[in-house]
């Protein structure tokens, strides 16, 4: 087997560059931890950007996958096959919508979810053709396809990549009153909204933010469009972002914490990392716009990815991971706020259930979060920064409350150890 220095070298050499990663080769994973080929265990912190909630190689997704691997794995949607149908009454049933539509990725969730909001648009709305504005808000993270970067406001996402595609009104997160300005303009046809910025370093916008802007949308006609490929999937302690306090896994449409987003997309922990898992769920009267042939992808909806999904929502709903997630994100922010305290260095923690951040003393140009997260590294704790002075920590939600101690050990160590450094 190839080591560290081997692996790196090599991507570095013969692969395309869009990428910065933490110097370290990881080799295997189970639960958990990761480890590099010469060995070391390390905590995965950032659990590949929450798509591991279930915790890496789940016994039960990989049975799932390797049993359907085995049996049948792609058909294309040129035929009906046996697993599709069931997969989508089970993903429905589960989020309580209507209708699905299976997709790969996290940024072709967020392009069919513009293409049916437009499309809904001009059917149903009767704005005229060409005309639909959807709004998005700051600082979002969608995805890194072109008509998805062209409403970034991130400089590295879109220079240099235009044209851009129009038909997007940008606002302040967090801001109702942006929002009632923005619903005053004609043909508005939906809100693109992450219910917390994940890559926007981990914002939680106010209290009773996302149900006033899903209800101001409802007055105006407009679709509310939940991006929760990051939000989702017990991270933030409850099934969904938007289902607020409650922490039922399961359909919880009964709940009066919930809001029902118009549309909501899924992606990453979908598939509990096992496989690219994406889908957008909405009920009739907004799906039904979709006629065949106006939409698809050869990979979406196959066997092989219906009967994982199946399996990484199992999981979540039989090992009760939305109320693990609120129990130890309840504990470590109270661990890392004893940190902002005690030392410079931190200067912050935020978050919701276990997809937090902490802030960094340092203005976000300087090296010094990415110096912390190799020190972590050092210490055995695998976590990336985000915008510079911000560090995600986001472990699988399998975690137990000893190994999170553990990890809080490995972070207190290390910041002391960088204060003696300094
Ligand atoms: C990761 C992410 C995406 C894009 O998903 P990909 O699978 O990388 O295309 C879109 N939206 C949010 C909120 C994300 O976190």
């Amino acid at each position: 087997m190839i080591d560290s220095k081997q692996a790196i070298a090599l991507e570095n050499e013969y692969g395309a560059h869009n990428y910065h990663p933490l110097p370290v080769v990881l080799s295997k994973g189970k639960g958990v931890h990761v480890w590099d080929p010469e060995g070391n265990k390390y905590y995965d912190f950032l659990s590949a950007y929450s798509a591991v909630n279930q915790g890496h190689s789940h016994p039960k997704i990989i049975q799932a996958l390797t049993e359907q691997a085995n049996t049948l794995s792609l058909t294309s949607r040129a035929f009906y096959n046996n697993v599709l149908g069931e997969y989508e009454k089970y993903i429905t049933d589960y989020f309580g919508f209507d209708k699905v539509l299976p997709m790969n990725t996290g940024a072709e969730g967020v392009e069919t979810a513009i293409k049916i909001c437009r499309k809904w648009a001009y059917e149903k709305k009767g704005i005229p053709e060409q005309e639909a504005q959807i709004i998005v808000l700051e600082n979002n993270f969608h995805g890194r396809t072109t008509t998805v970067i062209s409403f970034s406001n991130d400089p590295d996402a879109r220079k240099n990549f235009g044209p851009y595609t129009p038909g997007f009104i940008k606002i302040p997160y967090n801001d109702i009153d942006a929002l009632q300005e923005a619903l005053k303009q004609p043909n508005i046809a939906g809100l693109l909204a992450e219910p917390i910025q994940g890559e926007a370093g981990v914002v939680v916008p106010d209290d009773g933010y996302i149900s006033k802007t899903a209800a101001l949308c409802k007055e105006n006609n407009v679709l509310f469009i939940a991006d929760e490929i990051q939000t989702g999937i017990a991270r933030t302690g409850s099934l969904l972002a938007v289902c607020g306090d409650c922490t039922c896994a399961g359909n919880c449409e009964r709940q009066p914490t919930y809001t029902k987003p118009d549309m909501l997309i899924l992606g990453k922990a979908l598939s509990g990392g096992a496989y690219p898992v994406s889908a957008v769920l909405a009920d009739d009267h907004i799906m039904e716009v979709i006629k065949p042939g106006q939409h698809g992808s050869t990979y979406g909806g196959n066997p092989l990815a219906c009967k994982v999904a199946i399996a990484a929502l199992d999981v979540v709903q039989d090992e009760k991971l939305a109320q693990n997630a609120r129990k130890l994100g309840n504990i470590f922010r109270d661990e890392m706020n004893k940190l902002v305290e005690e030392f410079d260095l931190f200067v912050k923690v935020r978050g919701k259930g276990l997809l937090n951040a902490v802030i960094i003393n340092d203005s976000p140009d300087s090296d010094t979060a990415w110096r912390f997260c190799v020190a972590l590294k050092d210490n055995g704790l695998l976590a990336k920064p985000t915008h510079g002075n911000i560090i995600r920590f986001a472990p699988p939600l399998v975690m137990t409350e000893e190994e999170l101690m553990d990890c809080v050990e490995i972070i207190r160590k290390t910041v002391t150890q960088f204060k003696e450094s300094k």
